[in-house]
């Protein structure tokens, strides 16, 4: 699922600590920064949902909270 990434959306996120990124992730290779089940994760990733970033944030299917 795509995210609309604005102010309001980076506001909720600090408020509610949202974790739903790849680095809160289970599956994250910390190492790397790669997914350990192997799908590319730049748009998974912390950096895709601040605003004005240059990929678009999308929610990962597959997310486990650490
Ligand atoms: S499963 Fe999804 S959220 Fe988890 S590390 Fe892989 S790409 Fe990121």
């Amino acid at each position: 699922m795509r995210a609309i990434v604005d102010q309001e959306f980076a506001a909720e996120r600090a408020r509610y600590a949202l974790r739903h990124a790849c680095e809160d992730c289970v599956f994250f290779v910390d190492e790397t920064g790669r997914c350990a089940n192997g799908y590319p994760n730049a748009m998974h990733r912390d950096a895709a949902f601040m605003v004005g970033a240059p990929v678009d944030g999308t929610f990962c299917k597959d997310f486990e909270l650490r």
